[in-house]
């Protein structure tokens, strides 16, 4: 059979510790036989980002932003244990922040469904994918404990010095103080980004906060979604056939948990966090969850939800056999294959994406499947297999399935 060519690169990032040894798997026994790749190799495992004193991820970041599309694999955020484990010179700041910062865009995470692993939400039959704002709030909050008695003011010094000032809270005790902010910019962008993802994948939009609580802070995502939505998405939406909704996050929680599911779930960023873990939780597991980066400008960057897998990771350097799951790694390749096709018009690379996916679910309809599916998984009889061998049998597929 002749590989399938590709005539734009697609921007590779590599990682850390298990993931970065399914990656090698992935690329070997499922995409390297069949295709051409054509990627710009950037490595993101942590010994090489301190090496460039982190200067890959800024590389691979602009990279992303040059050609369009990325895929990338786990990495490790460094934290103390990562200091001296790793030898660092810096406990470098986490690589999807950085490529988040430069690309201004949204996450946004889905769940791989089978017939065979049924969400605890029955009635949900299809994805509900969740589009956090990852930018400021509590995260870029500024915070501390306010000892005894005093008057907390909320202050804003303009840059021709007009002072706005309001009190907080007149303590008559010690307590707790915390500032935060979002910018109109960010949150545009990500109003943008959460409009052309859902046209892109012909679903609608769902956006909440609590807007009837905080009156000017929540209030201003609900005015400048609506107000872009308005203006720019509104007949796009209905030629598409989709809708965009605002509802109070309140209602929003009771309408999903009623849905069917296959809509976007826009989230302010601490909302996000949360709830893309209860919806992960709900369908199944971690490790079946994608995620994608989509700059309001429409690049797009693919990787899984979880993170390295240390754990199976040390089991793996033991020598031990490892049963962990690589479908949100192959996910993350399989969708900026098709990305990557779908903006050159290389249809069978779309296609080549599409059938690998296929490949991959009957796989696990079949039985066969890592060790945490298999707990899962009803109405099959369950096969549990390496990493390894599970990727053999989604590649013994793929190649009928191809040829
Ligand atoms: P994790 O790597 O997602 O793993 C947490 C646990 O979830 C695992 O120990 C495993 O449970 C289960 N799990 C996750 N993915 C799995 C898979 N593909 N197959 C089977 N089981 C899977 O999270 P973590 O242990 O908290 O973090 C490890 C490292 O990843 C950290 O250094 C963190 O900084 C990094 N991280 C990176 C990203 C990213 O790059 N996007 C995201 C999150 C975390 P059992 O042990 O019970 O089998
Ligand atoms: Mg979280």
């Amino acid at each position: 059979m002749e590989k399938i060519k590709m005539t734009t690169p697609l921007v590779e990032m590599d990682g850390d510790e298990m993931t970065r040894v399914l990656w090698q798997m992935i690329k070997d026994e499922l995409i390297l036989p069949f295709v051409e790749l054509k990627t710009e190799y950037y490595d993101l495992g942590l010994p090489n980002r301190d090496a460039t004193k982190d200067q890959v991820t800024m590389d691979a970041a602009l990279a992303n932003k040059k050609y369009g599309v990325s895929v990338k694999c786990a990495t490790i955020t460094p934290n103390a244990q990562r200091m001296t484990e790793y030898n660092l010179h810096e406990m470098w700041k986490s690589p999807n922040g950085t490529i988040r910062a430069v690309l201004d865009g949204t996450v946004f995470r889905a769940p791989i469904l089978l017939d065979c692993i049924k969400p605890v939400v029955k009635n949900w039959n299809k994805p509900i994918t969740i589009a956090r704002h990852a930018y400021g709030d509590v995260y870029k909050g500024t915070e501390f404990r306010v000892q005894g008695p005093g008057k907390a003011e909320l202050v804003f010094t303009a840059q021709d010095g007009t002072v706005q000032r309001q009190t907080i809270y007149d303590f008559e005790c010690a307590g707790v103080l915390q500032g935060t902010y979002n910018k109109d910019t960010s949150i545009q962008s990500f109003a943008r980004s959460c409009f052309n993802y859902a046209l892109s994948t012909k679903q609608d939009l769902w956006f909440s906060t609590k807007d009837t609580i905080s009156k000017k802070y929540d209030h201003t995502f609900k005015d400048i979604f609506e107000e872009i939505y308005q203006t720019e998405y509104q007949q796009a939406f209905a030629d598409a056939g989709i809708e965009y909704f605002y509802t109070l996050i309140d209602d929003a929680v009771a309408r999903v948990i009623r849905s069917e599911g296959g809509f976007i779930w826009a989230c302010k960023n601490y909302d996000g966090d949360v709830m893309s873990d209860m919806i992960s939780t709900a369908f199944g597991s971690l490790a079946m969850m994608t995620s994608v980066l989509v700059s309001p400008d429409g690049c797009y960057e693919y990787e899984a939800a979880h993170g390295t897998v240390t754990r199976h990771y040390y089991k793996y350097l033991k020598g031990e056999e490892t049963s962990t799951n690589p479908m949100a790694t192959i996910f993350a390749w399989t969708g900026a294959l098709a990305k990557r096709g779908e903006l050159d018009e290389n249809t069978e690379l779309v296609r080549f994406a599409k059938t690998l996916e296929e490949a991959c679910l009957e796989t696990l309809s079949s039985g066969i499947m890592t060790k945490d599916l298999c707990g899962l998984a009803e109405g099959v009889e369950t096969q549990p297999v390496t990493s390894q061998a599970f990727i053999q049998a989604i590649r013994t597929i793929l190649e009928d399935k191809l040829a």
